[in-house]
């Protein structure tokens, strides 16, 4: 492989300097191995060949045996065609060509047998075949079995290089180079999950006889990819745990039990009681805490977060909570404040809107350790920010923050502080692995209990005035009402208007009843005046764009209606939905669509009104939608360019990845071993840096 990797592919016999050049501006295609690891993104199938009188609807790639009746050029100028009349026997259809007309005229005669390959369209009974691959029967580029489509730019089209153009590269290169190409997998771990050789694996994603074989190697070159991905991050992780020591813990005091057996107005989810149970003993194994609690909206992620704060309180130091926007921070702080203030914690927020005067108060109390909890959005991270003697950080709705972010806060104490982020957005568990691979992780499954799951419905446009009954139902029983609208940056002027227009028409409709209105354009003190008066229970109708997503507490409200429901992804979708369903009543979200949208967006709607669960929507939505920005969270120099494996869909072949790389390292923790000689030396070259494996041991 090292040979592949370090032979410019311009050396390769028909490549040469120009298409070289060509190949690794556009499929970034520099060396011989990157051509190899250039993998089809489909199959045609070319084991059988059909006959022309079955053609029939919409056709696939196909190949057809046959030869040449004739040959003509029609048309003028830009619209000049060969066209030859092919026969197989059976019926006749026309095989077309644009280009390279007068090449094309003398290089293939009539006659002959062809095989022609590509995709037939009929026009007015007539079939017809534009600019397909042509083999003879016996020459050597036919193909039998599955037939790879390599993925190509349009500008390599234009120069003549076409799928099999690159097919044929690659069987040269098969054929010349790869006769032995050693597998860096450890023999026992290949033979016990029945992985194909990786040469043999290669070979079959460009030559599969079959579907299975083809399965079998993408099965191998999956994992392989996976299990260099995980080795590094476990390596990473298991690295920093052995070298950064932690604060201890070790007694649980006055601030917290003061607040459990005063303050704390509900008993504990048992999923909350495992959790807190899960923290305690991270902050108190003598090594710093990095974890990520899963929890979906309105399990008592927060209320969990403000206990452990308490623990590292009465452990004589000092804690801070981070939220992505100056909304989350704020609502943390109101919810918070006097919940700590009842047992004489203080705590302060800092955004960047703080005044100097109050940040230059925070300043002073976080030096003298008298502030206890510093609750803010990335204001917290700026160096100005000082603490006395940091404990504890936690880090609100985490895929908005990078990872070096969650450094920064590390280094606010000379003993780097417990970690704990939060997310409401469920991650499933073998992306998480990946994505937050470094953290360990809890989960919250379980809601407090009362709640009923909110049921909810897809309604199309004709149905609003039903909608509107139901509404009036729930407002007479005294219940509150949110009614959502999209406002989304490329469309903020329509979204704009449709918002205000919508607004007067909830005013007109409910005549009877008081209508607040809140959006993210308005100035914050008109905001919070509007939410105010839904809080309280002065409004009984929210119109509002998603700044109600998170936070937003109302438990009598039991409605919530998302216009244009069609637009929102699933996972906000979730978020939305989580603002219902906080009291005891039943509660009820019903999705606006209009009626004519796609199968896929049809399909997105209904998994929310099949499901209240966010894991299962948050599967869903990263199988409709891939990891997207998730990706981008990846830990820098962790990052790797996926060939073939798939974050979204890869789940099963992620974990046996990820089980094998910790049996590895649990057996060889720098990967010293003579059998581990070609893991390390591929994770070397692919991650591109030196990895420190030394060190571990
Ligand atoms: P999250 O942060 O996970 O969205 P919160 O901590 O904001 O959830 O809790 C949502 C709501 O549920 C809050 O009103 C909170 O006071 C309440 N709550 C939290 N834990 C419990 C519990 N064990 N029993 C009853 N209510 C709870
Ligand atoms: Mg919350």
């Amino acid at each position: 492989m090292e040979r592949l990797r370090a032979t410019d592919i311009k050396f390769l016999k028909g490549v040469g300097p120009k298409r070289g050049e060509l190949l690794a501006k556009e499929l970034g295609i520099v060396t011989c191995a990157d051509l190899l690891y250039h993998f089809p993104s489909h199959y045609v199938d070319r084991s059988r060949f059909y006959r022309i009188a079955d053609f029939s609807g919409d056709m696939p790639m196909v190949q057809v045996k046959g030869h040449f009746v004739s040959f003509s050029v029609q048309g003028e100028g830009a619209k000049m065609r060969l066209v030859g009349l092919f026969t197989d026997g059976t019926s006749s259809m026309e095989v077309v060509w644009f280009k390279r007309i007068k090449a094309i005229r003398e290089m293939y005669r009539t006659g002959m047998e062809y095989v022609v390959f590509g995709k037939p369209s009929s026009f007015s009974g007539r079939w017809s075949m534009v600019h397909p691959e042509m083999d003879t029967p016996d020459s050597a580029g036919f193909a039998r079995g599955l037939r790879g489509v390599y993925p190509l730019t349009e500008k390599l089209r234009n120069r003549g290089v076409t799928s099999r153009t690159l097919f044929t590269m690659v069987q040269t290169l098969l054929g010349t180079y790869c006769r032995n190409i050693a597998d860096p997998l450890p023999v026992d771990i290949v033979e016990k999950l029945r992985l194909m050789s990786r040469r043999d694996a290669l070979h079959a994603i460009h030559n599969p006889r079959n579907a299975a074989e083809l399965d079998k190697a993408r099965l191998r070159l999956k994992f392989e990819e996976l299990l260099y991905l995980q080795l590094n991050i476990l390596n990473y992780s298991r690295h920093r745990a052995a070298r950064t020591g932690g604060m201890r813990f070790t007694r649980v005091g006055t601030f917290f039990h003061s607040f459990y057996s005063q303050v704390l107005p509900f008993e504990l989810t048992g999923a909350q009681k495992r959790v807190i149970k899960e923290i305690r003993a991270d902050m108190n194994s003598g090594r710093q805490m990095n974890r990520l609690l899963q929890g979906d909206v309105g399990s008592g992620k927060t209320l969990v977060a403000l206990l452990c704060m308490l623990i590292a309180l009465d452990n004589g130091t000092q804690a801070c909570l981070m939220a992505p926007t100056e909304i989350l921070a704020t609502q943390h702080f109101e919810t918070l404040a006097p919940l700590a203030a009842k047992v004489g914690v203080n705590i302060k927020l800092l955004t960047g809107s703080t005044p100097k005067k109050q940040r230059d108060v925070i300043h002073g109390q976080l030096a003298d350790g008298s502030l206890h909890i510093l609750i803010g959005t990335h204001a917290v991270i700026e160096d100005s920010v000082r603490f006395r003697n940091l404990g504890f950080v936690v880090i609100d709705e985490q895929h908005r923050f990078g990872v070096a972010q969650r450094a920064k806060m590390w280094r606010k104490n000379t003993v780097p502080p417990h970690v704990l982020v939060m997310t409401a957005t469920p991650i499933p568990r073998t992306l998480a692995m990946t994505v937050y691979g470094d953290l360990d992780v809890s989960v919250i499954d379980e809601l407090p209990p009362g709640r009923k799951p909110v049921v909810t419905l897809l309604r199309y446009d004709n149905h609003r005035l039903d909608v509107y009954r139901a509404i009036t139902r729930q407002l007479k029983a005294g219940r509150q009402v949110y009614i959502v609208y999209p406002l989304i940056k490329e469309n903020e002027k329509t979204d704009m208007k449709s918002l205000e227009e919508g607004y007067e028409q909830i005013c007109d409709v409910f005549r009877d009843y008081r209508v607040a209105y809140v959006h993210g354009k308005m100035k914050p003190a008109e905001k919070d005046a509007q939410m105010a008066l839904f809080v309280s229970h002065k409004a009984d109708i929210l119109v509002a764009t998603t700044v109600i997503e998170v936070g937003v507490n109302v438990p009598n409200a039991t409605t919530m209606v998302i216009e244009n429901a069609e637009r929102f992804g699933l996972s906000q979708l979730h978020q939305l939905r989580g603002r219902v369903g906080r009291g005891d009543g039943q509660s009820y979200c019903v999705l606006m669509s209009k009626q004519t949208i796609g199968k896929d967006t049809r399909r997105r709607l209904e998994i929310m009104t099949s499901t209240s669960d966010g894991f299962v929507v948050a599967e869903a939505d990263l199988k409709l939608r891939g990891p997207g920005d998730l990706e981008g969270t990846l830990q820098s120099g962790m990052a790797i360019d996926l060939h073939i494996a798939n974050l979204a869909t890869d789940g099963a072949i992620i974990q046996m990845a990820r089980d094998c790389a910790c049996g590895i390292l649990d057996k060889d923790p720098s990967l010293a071993q003579t059998e581990h000689a070609g893991l390390l030396k591929e994770i070397r070259s692919i991650f591109n840096r030196v990895v420190d494996w030394s060190m571990i041991s």
